[in-house]
């Protein structure tokens, strides 16, 4: 079997995780007796300030060529974030239809967690954060722009069938895990669209019995992730609330370097992306210590969709192994002074 990756690394560290992964997909494809082929991809913020384009006209088709693409961030601090990530990866998840934005935050050691009493078993969290619509979608406007009267309009949009995808995917994958979905809401406030999320919700759980569902206003999922995180397992939630929510699971896990995404359509034929939920931290580019692990996971999450699942697990377990290691090298986001290359070194001996 060979696999066919597109490698985007974008800005700041995503170039540093990027490129810290491959001898890691190496170890992985040596082992487990698989080949693959990487296409690196300079498309960014970097292009964006000398072509006025964050990606070329051709990028989706060029994309669409590959198994997969393995991203690192877009962000840089000379162009507006709101261009950089719309035009840049949240045009991917939309061109290519990726419904479902599966963000796992689990917590590989206690020492990692900032909140007392919490052992490893406790935090195994899946999110299902539905990554195409909701209050992602640009539709709004500015009228009287400068001016005292000037008013900004920001519209979501949830559809019936956008709504019973993403709850179906949480479902399918509960009925696997606990038997329980935490939909996270606001339909206390938001009359509309989150009420109407939470009907489609109960419609599509009469289909799965065995699992409970079970509804949180996003205030206090927020609260409740904090004080007793064992009890979520798998998380459904609009675009929004979810993108809020998986940095806040992330800090509980031990940070942003610690959580893998996957952009998925297990519907059509186009490529899944595989990012870590973090940005392109422009206070530590360059440094050569952003922790590579975030980027590493989500190549895990790569080979399970391509149904590698033994070297998915390993990747799992030898970050596990490396984290949980006192004497092993880790970088200063998890308090140790290594710096990015020696935790790849590090951790592709653990194979
Ligand atoms: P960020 O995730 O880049 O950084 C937040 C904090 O976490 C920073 O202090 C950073 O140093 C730290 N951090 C993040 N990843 C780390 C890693 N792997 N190792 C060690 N420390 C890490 O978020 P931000 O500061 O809000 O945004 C910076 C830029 O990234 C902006 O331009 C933003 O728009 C962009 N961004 C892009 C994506 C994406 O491409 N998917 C996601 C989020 C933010
Ligand atoms: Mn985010």
């Amino acid at each position: 079997m060979e696999y066919d990756i597109a490698l985007l690394p974008g800005d700041g560290i995503g170039n540093e995780v990027v490129e810290a992964t491959i001898p890691v997909l190496d170890a992985a494809s040596e082992k487990f007796g698989f080949e693959f082929q990487t296409t690196w991809y300079d498309w960014g913020s970097q292009r964006y300030l000398q072509k006025g384009e964050m990606l070329p006209d051709t990028a989706y088709d060029q994309l669409a060529e590959h198994d997969a693409i393995l991203h690192g961030a877009m962000g840089h601090p000379d162009v507006p974030d709101h261009i950089s990530s719309t035009e840049g990866h949240i045009s991917i998840r939309r061109e290519f239809d990726h419904y479902i934005n599966l963000r796992p935050a689990i917590l590989f050691d206690s020492s990692l967690t900032p909140l007392k009493g919490v052992e490893t078993a406790d935090v195994n969290i899946v999110w299902y954060r539905e990554n195409t619509e909701g209050e992602y979608i640009d539709v709004g406007g500015r009228l009287n722009r400068g001016g005292s009267t000037e008013i900004a309009l920001q519209s979501s949009i949830y559809t019936k069938e956008g709504i019973r995808r993403i709850a179906k995917s949480a479902f399918r994958d509960a009925k696997t895990r606990s038997k329980k979905v935490t939909n996270v809401t606001k339909s206390n406030a938001l009359s509309h669209g989150p009420v109407f999320w939470d009907e489609v919700v109960e419609e599509v759980s009469e289909e799965f019995p065995d699992v409970r569902l079970e509804n949180m206003y996003v205030d206090a999922a927020n609260m409740h992730l904090v004080q007793r995180p064992e009890d979520f397992d798998v998380v459904l939630s609009s675009n929004l609330f979810g993108d809020i929510l998986t940095d806040l699971t992330a800090a509980i896990v031990g940070g942003l370097g610690m959580t893998p995404s996957a952009n998925l359509n297990p519907n059509n034929d186009y490529p899944g992306m595989f990012e870590p939920v973090h940005g392109s931290a422009p206070d530590i580019a360059g440094d050569g210590i952003a922790n590579p692990l975030a980027t590493v996971l989500s190549s895990g999450l790569m080979f399970d969709d391509f149904g590698q699942s033994s070297a998915a697990a390993a990747i799992r377990e030898g970050v596990e192994a490396q984290v949980s290691d006192e004497t092993a090298p880790k970088t200063p986001d998890l308090g140790g002074s290594a710096k990015t290359r020696d935790v790849v070194d590090d951790l592709v001996t653990r194979f």
